[in-house]
């Protein structure tokens, strides 16, 4: 099935890595992707027109740090779910991230196979979906969700949980293997202690060396890369040393490990909003008390953290880590960065940083020539103020050239 074509007349193009918007543009999209960005040269007899009549035209979001699976705040309680609920609350996920414009998703842990060929054929609207499968975890870290009284064995293939316990060399490698064998676009490690997790400390360091090295052996092996969780200086740093790509979360990054982001071409996701929305929402969607007494502990070093990496240019990319019913704050993230950084720079992040951070520059993040047809139109500039696009949402959002929210009836 081939996608309809499209002719937008009368846009204003918003240019992310230039922070520019170019009026009165047109815009012709064939078979799902753009074809020519120009005037009124610029026409296609069988193409659908749609008069912007001067709205913004902006590629779609990128969310570089997601849980689609994770139906609940209290990940103890994960595993205990049926696969059936998860995958109908993952399906519903999915639908409404894109409605409100992010068409990329890469799933940091839970998100499988299985999805992405639902999403193929069709049995679920969703954002392009990147995933790690299971998270991988050495023992008592942060992908094993077991109470500190839980005597249960973890089975890697039991259940709808975010993350599997591997430990030693030979354990991390056939994880990730499997983990690689059934699909996964990167890998994800856990590098420290987390926040929602029961028996950790933050301030631990996870996995020896030898075993991040397996882990990051295999992804590139296979041409993949390693996303690693970490939040102290320490875990940020032996993360990059061992060759981990992209590190999430990286809370109490500091002036003496910011640097060496750019010695290893690494990425940082932070993912302010889970925390402000767990601080204020997370018991009501299920997360004990202990955790949330963790997640205040971190919640505002995480804008410190983000003012260092800016400072030191240090590439940022857009996440949100929103864990059950939260996850309907998400665009909130922006809102969030906000506090730290420009409009263009958090919209930077949400678009062209998230490109190049699936490896997929001028493929996504962009209305250019070449580029999938995944775009928002906006009723305003979201340079100017971004809560055009998060508090009144995209007017219409296309993926791969199919209009797939809003309506093109009500832009005339
Ligand atoms: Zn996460």
């Amino acid at each position: 099935m081939t996608a309809p074509a499209w002719l937008f007349t009368h846009a204003a193009v918003l240019d992310p890595e230039t922070a520019t918007v170019s009026g009165d543009r047109r815009v012709l999209v064939v078979d799902g992707v753009v074809s020519e960005v120009g005037g009124d040269d610029v026409d296609f007899s069988g193409a659908r027109r749609v008069d912007l009549a001067g709205r913004t035209l902006m590629p779609g979001l990128i969310d570089a740090h997601v849980h689609v699976t994770a139906a609940t705040a209290d990940l103890s309680a994960l595993p205990r779910l049926p696969w059936s609920f998860t995958t109908l609350h993952a399906a519903a996920e999915l639908r409404a991230m894109l409605a409100r414009g992010v068409t990329s998703a890469r799933d940091c842990g839970g998100a499988d196979h299985g999805l992405v060929m639902a999403l193929e054929q069709g049995l679920v609207t969703g954002p392009r979906l990147f995933h790690a499968g299971k998270a991988l975890s050495q023992t008592g870290g942060h992908g094993d969700v077991r109470q500190p009284g839980d005597q249960s064995r973890h089975d890697p293939y039991c259940c709808p949980d975010f993350g599997r316990i591997c430990d030693g060399v030979s354990e991390v490698r056939r994880a990730a293997r499997d983990e690689l064998r059934k699909g996964a676009t990167h890998l994800k490690a856990m590098l420290s202690g987390g926040a929602a997790s029961p028996t950790d400390r933050i301030d631990s360091t996870q996995f020896s060396g030898e075993e991040l090295d397996a882990i990051v052996e295999e992804a590139r092996a296979a041409d993949r890369y390693v996303a690693g969780h970490a939040y102290t200086p320490r875990a940020i740093r032996r993360g990059l040393e061992h060759g981990i790509r992209t590190i999430e979360h990286g809370n109490f990054l500091d002036d003496d490990t910011a640097p060496r982001f750019a010695e290893h071409d690494a990425f940082l996701v932070p993912t302010l909003v889970t925390y402000d929305a767990l601080a204020r929402d997370g018991a009501a969607a299920g997360m004990p008390p202990a955790s949330i007494a963790k997640i205040l502990e971190v919640r505002d070093d995480g804008f410190r953290g983000l003012e260092t990496a800016h400072r030191h240019g240090v590439p940022i990319a857009l996440g949100t880590d929103l864990l059950g019913s939260l996850q309907s704050q998400q665009l909130h993230e922006l809102t969030l960065r906000r506090e730290v950084q420009s409009p263009a720079d958090v919209l930077r992040s949400a678009t062209t940083v998230g490109a190049a951070l699936l490896r997929r520059r001028g493929e996504l993040g962009t209305v250019a020539p070449g580029a999938h047809a995944d775009l928002l139109v906006v009723d305003g500039n979201p340079l100017d103020d971004l809560a055009v696009l998060t508090r009144r949402g995209p007017v219409a959002v296309w993926r791969a050239g199919e209009l797939v929210s809003g309506a093109v009836d009500a832009l005339g």
